[in-house]
This record gives structure tokens, C-alpha cells and sequence, in this order.
């Protein structure tokens, strides 16, 4: 073995993604018997033209959790497409006037490549777009099937509206009243909108996700999303009124139900439109539909309030005002809820702002004395609600509707799938281009055969994401024939771990709700817990400065520029270190030259170990004289070992990489100790140096592949997956001072 020249990240990692790519190390295996299947499902990027840290921080915490299940012997199916219909797109399409077909082209080849740079071990073959015609056909296959069994249904809905994009909002794109793209404003308007149905699945969800806590694999953060989406409130609920002027109203105030002094009705309650008796209420109520509301916003200072009017017999008999506010929504879904100013501080905002209505005194020191009312029956409200599917813009899977002016709208049958969506089509920004195409609108209708026109709303790439969690798992060459019914999704669903942001709560939501959903219709009838995801690890967003990256504040970090000067290894290692995904990562140059220093130490001290122990003679005396202290190192070697696994079983990456970093001051430390003692290594203590050094590069292959690997093949292992690929289960040091037998 001869010296190494010094550390050089850039012809390292090119020779170690070389040799991986020709040998296919990544391939999705056709798991053996026995062998655990371990889907690790990274997110779905939307195509956006560049990979940013957050995508590293993601892509480098899956990685590593892959490629440490590869290392115990697991088969494993590492594999993404891209979410890359939607807005993003299309917007940057718009500005760059091009189609977004080639724009989406463009956006993926140059992600990949720079996946591929990170060392990220995908199997790149299985990478998909959901914008694809083989893929999206399979979309509209889901939309019909979901269609058939009442679980999408249109209808003529207040939704959210963005007049800057022109078009309706999921109430998930929604954020702080405003829309999640541009940030503009957004109001409610009434137009026919397709809706998924979640609300049958509520509670199902919720049960899950209690077991899905025990079960261990699903970290906080994840588990708090899905939580806070279901917005699950506990309390009673009694009814009120009779015939058709009842209602059942929920409060979480079980003790004092008896206080209620007036009812709050969505505007999304099924009933609310018998309320309203006269016109001037009519059209306050219009008014407060059409002027947007601040969803999450839950001050009752100023959320649009219209009382109608109408009492009805409250519990004790007293008439309480009926009154239509969204705040409802924002805490309870589309309900009716007893108002209680005397307990509730938003109940008694809002009766201060009701003539109708005395309110309390404000400032009593004791509260009032509990007031439950009969016929209280314990109820559970969720927040969560069904969402609009559809929207104005042309960059989507076409909805596979027909609407004929006999028939109504009628579903394109499975066999004329898909509706194909012109990929010459260059959107504007404003309205949809595809309802301005005859070719594409003016159709036949499928059931009566009369003139008809194609639906042009199109599906939002929310719909798109309920099921890219799929198509990883079948091989490119079947998905044309066969998806949701393939048998390898027997083999790797659920995904063993789902790694991704803390903003993919609401993708994950629905995923788990359209799980259920395929389950019960039967292709997903082997998942019988309905859930999509065994693990869940969500991580915090990567910040710079204290401060979100933007374009607009001059601190977005570049992670290519960080790659062509420290090499990837550096940056993943440093990605990962400085910080736990629960936490926000504010980067900063630190953490690239810890990680720098680290690997460069650990490179030159390896090398030199491995040139210098040629020379060393067996000497048995100074074997002996040193025994302890190798069985020493022997021990630090077991625990670390020990620590380091459990780190990587629960994707603490950042702990894990700290105790290589201090299995590595051991190893040194040890050598130190036994220069003191004896002036220098004897060939024993030498040879369990190494086999310190092999295990501790064994345990940093997740992290830092490329120098890891090196690192093992300079030490003497087969330059081959299976050879390179072990996680240790145990720590090999020769401890014994007998002659060693191999040379
Ligand atoms: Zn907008
Ligand atoms: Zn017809």
C-alpha cells in the first residue's frame, strides 16, 4: 500500500459514482425470501429548476437511512418522482414563455444531475413525473374510481380564489388568509368546483394516529401535523329546536352547555341557508362569501359576523340568536356551535358585537358556576374538511369528465383513458387556456353520444400527490398496464419511512385518507390499517442568518457552489450534523468546516496508519505489555458501535455523526496512550488500529459514501456493493497478543 495523495473530494466522488452507476448498486432488488422490504419514500420535488438546501437536508437524511439498510442486509427501495404538475411550473413558464412541458424537462434533467453529484443513492431508473401521459392516465383512473364510489363529488361551493392566479385554492394553500404562491390576498367566491371527500375517513385517522405514535417510527413533528390538519375538538353536542327549525350544536364546554346565549352556524353548514330568512341577510351573507375570510386568523375582534335574524329554543328553554360566522370553521369545521360568552373569550368578543346579545361583565375573578344542559352527548368535531380538487389553469391532469347539457357530467370511460393534455399549450397567467381549444373541448358525449364539451378544469397537483407515493414501487416497464393492482406493491408498501419536510403534513393527510379509500374499494386491501406510511420523519426548514432564504435578502445558499468547493461528502456531512431535523437548521459556514476538517483529518490519518504498518514486526513482548489497552479500544469500539446504530434506527443523524466523530478522538486517543507507554505501535496494536479505523469508515458510509468507501478500499476490502455495503453488527478488534496469522 502506498501513500495517498492528500484528500481530494472531487476525484473521489467521481470515481465512486462512476463505479456505483456501472454496477447498478441502487437498483430496487427483487427481494429475497426473508429479506425485510424497506421502502424509504424521500418527497416529491416539485420541478423548480434548482435544488435548494432544504431538498439536501431531505435527500441526505433518506440517503443515509437507505443506505444504512442496505448495509444490514435489507432490500431497498430508494426511489422519487417529481410532483411537476401545478402552479410552480406554470408560473415559471409563464415568465420564461416557454411550454411547460419543456420547462419540467429542462427542471428535472438538471435536479437529477445534481442529485447524482450529492452521491444520493436513488434508483434513478424509477424516477417518474407526474406530469407524464403514462403517469397522469393513472391519475384520472383514481379521479373515476374515487367518482364511482361518491368519494369526489362536484358541486356549486364557496371556495377560495386568487384573482392574481386566476384560480380556486386548496384550503391547504391557503396560508394566513393568503395565497401560498403569490401571497396575495385571497376571497370566496361560488363557481362548480370537484371536492374529494375526506370526512368519512376522519376518524379513522385519527385513531391511527394514536397507533401510529406506540408504534415508534413516526416522529413528533409528524405526528403534531397530523394532529393539528384533523383539528380535533372534544366536547357535546344537543340538539335544539324542533322539525325543521332544529339544529344540533357542538360546544368542548361540556360543563357549561346550559350557558349558551346564542348559536354560531358555518357558512359551510349544510342548513345555513334555512336561517336566513330576509333578503337584506341574504345578502350580508353573499357579501361575507365573496369578501374572503381570514381562516386561521381566529380573532372574533374581527371575523365576519351576520346575525340572521332567527332564535332558536336553547337548552334551558331561552330563545338563542341564530348567527353565521366562519369562525366556526377556523375551530370546530362546518358546524353549529354554542356560543358561551360567559366561558369562552371568542364567544364573548363575538356577543359584544351582537345587539341581540348581552354580554358578561368582563374581569370576574371566579367564572361562573358549571351549567351542563340535559340531553348533552359526548361528540367529537374535526376541523379537517373535504377540499376543492380543481382549478382554472391548464398546467394539470385534465379532469376525465365529459358535461353534457342531457346527460350532466358524465366520467370518460377507463378504456379512452387518458384525455390526453395538449403539450403545446402556452399559458398566459390569466383564465385557462385549455377552455379557449375546440380541439381539445368540443367532444362527444360517452353516454348519449350527443355534442358535449370536456370539463377544462384541471386537477391540482394535490390530487397528483395522493398517490405518488405509488408508482416507486412498480418497475417504469409495467406502469403503462398496470399500477394500482401491480403485485410489487405488495412487496414494498407501506413505505417503511417517509422522509420529508414539516410542510408535507397536509400531502400526508390525504395520502393516509385516499389510502383508506383504495383499501375499502379493494386494490389496497393488503394495507388493512389503511396506512400509507409504517414511518414517518419530518424535518425542520433550512434557514440562513436567522433568516428564511430568499432571492430578496440576498442569503440564499447555493448548494452547488458549496459541492464544487468542499465536495458533496462535506456538505451532507454538514447538512446533517448541524442540527436534529426537529430543529431548524440556520446554516452557517461552521458546520461545512467542521465537517471539512473532520474528513480530511480522518482521510490522512487512515492512510498514513495503512502505509506505516507494513514495516511494524510482531514483537509478542510489547503485545503483551499492551493487551489491555487494545481490549480498551476493543470496548470503545462496541460502544460507539452500539450508539451509532441506535442514532441511525431513529434518523438522528446529527447525534450519530457526533459519535463517529468521537469514536474517531478514541482511536487517536488510544495510539497516544500506547506511544507513551512504549515509544511506538507494535504490529498488534497497529492491526487493531485498522480495524478501529475499518468499522468507524463501515459507520460513516451513510453519511459521507464517497471517502467512506475509498477509505475501506484503501484498507484492502472488495471494491463491490456486497463487499463495501455492511453495516458492522459487531466490533472486530484483534485484541489477543499471540503472532497474528495474516500478515
Ligand atoms: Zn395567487
Ligand atoms: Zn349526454
Amino acid at each position: 500500500m502506498s501513500t495517498k495523495p492528500n484528500y481530494d473530494p472531487q476525484s473521489i466522488e467521481a470515481a465512486r459514482q462512476q463505479a456505483w452507476e456501472q454496477r447498478g448498486d441502487f437498483a430496487a432488488p427483487r427481494p429475497s425470501d426473508g429479506q425485510e422490504r424497506v421502502y424509504v419514500k424521500p418527497s416529491s420535488p416539485f420541478t423548480s429548476g434548482n435544488l435548494h438546501m432544504g431538498h439536501v437536508r431531505d435527500y441526505s437524511l433518506g440517503d443515509a437511512y437507505a443506505r444504512f439498510r442496505r448495509g444490514r442486509g435489507d432490500a431497498v427501495l430508494f426511489g422519487f418522482g417529481f410532483d411537476a404538475f401545478g402552479l410552480p411550473a406554470e408560473l415559471a413558464a409563464i415568465e420564461r414563455q416557454e411550454p411547460p412541458a419543456e420547462w419540467v424537462a429542462e427542471c428535472g434533467e438538471r435536479m437529477l444531475g445534481q442529485m447524482r453529484r450529492l452521491g444520493l443513492s436513488f434508483d434513478y431508473d424509477r424516477v417518474f413525473y407526474s406530469s407524464d401521459e403514462g403517469q397522469y392516465r393513472w391519475s384520472q383512473w383514481l379521479f373515476v374510481t374515487l367518482l364511482e364510489r361518491d368519494l369526489i363529488y362536484r358541486a356549486d361551493a364557496t371556495v377560495d380564489w386568487c384573482d392574481t392566479c386566476q384560480t380556486t385554492l386548496a384550503s391547504i394553500q391557503v396560508e394566513d388568509g393568503r395565497c401560498w404562491r403569490c401571497h396575495n390576498e385571497v376571497r370566496l367566491i361560488r363557481r362548480p368546483t370537484w371536492f374529494l371527500r375526506i370526512t368519512p375517513y376522519l376518524e379513522e385517522n385519527d385513531r391511527n394516529t394514536d397507533q401510529l405514535a406506540a408504534g415508534g417510527k413516526w416522529d413528533d413533528l409528524s405526528l403534531a401535523t397530523q394532529r393539528y390538519i384533523l383539528g380535533r375538538a372534544d366536547g357535546v353536542e344537543i340538539d335544539l329546536g324542533a322539525g325543521d327549525r332544529s339544529l344540533t350544536a357542538f360546544t368542548p364546554y361540556r360543563k357549561f352547555a346550559g350557558l349558551a346565549s346564542f348559536v354560531l352556524l358555518s357558512p359551510r353548514h349544510p342548513d345555513v341557508d334555512a336561517w336566513i330568512g330576509e333578503d337584506s341577510v341574504r345578502e350580508e351573507l353573499e357579501r361575507m362569501r365573496s369578501g374572503g375570510w381570514d381562516r386561521s386568523a381566529r380573532d372574533a375582534r374581527s371575523v365576519p359576523v351576520v346575525d340572521t335574524g332567527a332564535s332558536i329554543a336553547g337548552p334551558d328553554g331561552s330563545e338563542l340568536p341564530v348567527v353565521v360566522s366562519p369562525i366556526v370553521d377556523a375551530r370546530f369545521g362546518p358546524t353549529a356551535a354554542l356560543g358561551i360568552p360567559a366561558i369562552d373569550e371568542a364567544d364573548r368578543d363575538i356577543a359584544e358585537r351582537l345587539e341581540r346579545v348581552e354580554s358578561p361583565e368582563r374581569g370576574e375573578e371566579d367564572g361562573p358556576a358549571p351549567s351542563p344542559a340535559d340531553g348533552a352527548r359526548d361528540a367529537i368535531r374535526y376541523r379537517a374538511n373535504d377540499f376543492s380538487i380543481s382549478r382554472q389553469r391548464s398546467w394539470g391532469t385534465p379532469i376525465p369528465v365529459v358535461l353534457c347539457e342531457k346527460c350532466g357530467p358524465v366520467p370518460v370511460p377507463e378504456a379512452d383513458l387518458p384525455v390526453v393534455l395538449p403539450r403545446d399549450i402556452k399559458p398566459t397567467g390569466e383564465g385557462n387556456p385549455l377552455a379557449e381549444r375546440p380541439d381539445f373541448v368540443d367532444v362527444d358525449c360517452p353516454k348519449c353520444g350527443g355534442a358535449a364539451k370536456r370539463e377544462t378544469d384541471t386537477l391540482d397537483c394535490h390530487f397528483d400527490a395522493l398517490w405518488l407515493w405509488v408508482p416507486a414501487a412498480v418497475p417504469p416497464e409495467d406502469r403503462d398496464e398496470q399500477m394500482f393492482t401491480h403485485p410489487d406493491l405488495r412487496e414494498w408498501l407501506p413505505s417503511e419511512r417517509l422522509v420529508a419536510g414539516n410542510d408535507s403534513g397536509g400531502f400526508v393527510f390525504d395520502q393516509r385518507v385516499v389510502t383508506k379509500a383504495l383499501r375499502d374499494i379493494g386494490p389496497f386491501d393488503f394495507m388493512t390499517d389503511g396506512e400509507p406510511f409504517a414511518g414517518c420523519l419530518f424535518h425542520e426548514m433550512v434557514i440562513a442568518d436567522g433568516r428564511k432564504m430568499s432571492k430578496h435578502l440576498g442569503n440564499v445558499v447555493n448548494p452547488d457552489e458549496l459541492v464544487s468547493h468542499h465536495g458533496a461528502d462535506t456538505v451532507r456531512l454538514a447538512v446533517l450534523y448541524a442540527a436534529g431535523p426537529a430543529k431548524t437548521l440556520n446554516w452557517n459556514d461552521g458546520a461545512v468546516r467542521f465537517a471539512s476538517r473532520f474528513l480530511r483529518g480522518l482521510w490522512t490519518y487512515t492512510n498514513d496508519r495503512l502505509a506505516q504498518i507494513e514495516d511494524l514486526e510482531h514483537d509478542p513482548e510489547a503485545a503483551a505489555d499492551t493487551e489491555h489497552m487494545r481490549d480498551r479500544l476493543r470496548k470503545w469500539c462496541e460502544n460507539g458501535l452500539a450508539r451509532i446504530t441506535e442514532d441511525v434506527e431513529q434518523l438522528q443523524m446529527h447525534k450519530a455523526i457526533r459519535n463517529i466523530t468521537r469514536l474517531f478522538e478514541r482511536i487517536q486517543d488510544f495510539e497516544k496512550r500506547v506511544v507513551q507507554r512504549r515509544g511506538q505501535l507494535g504490529r498488534a496494536d497497529a492491526e487493531a488500529q485498522i480495524a478501529a479505523l475499518v468499522l468507524l469508515a463501515r459507520t460513516l458510509v451513510p453519511f459521507a459514501p464517497h471517502v467512506a468507501e475509498e477509505l475501506l478500499v484503501t484498507a484492502g476490502i472488495e471494491d463491490s456493493a456486497p463487499s463495501l455495503e455492511v453495516w458492522p453488527e459487531v466490533a472486530e478488534i484483534p485484541v489477543s497478543a499471540e503472532a497474528p496469522t495474516a500478515s
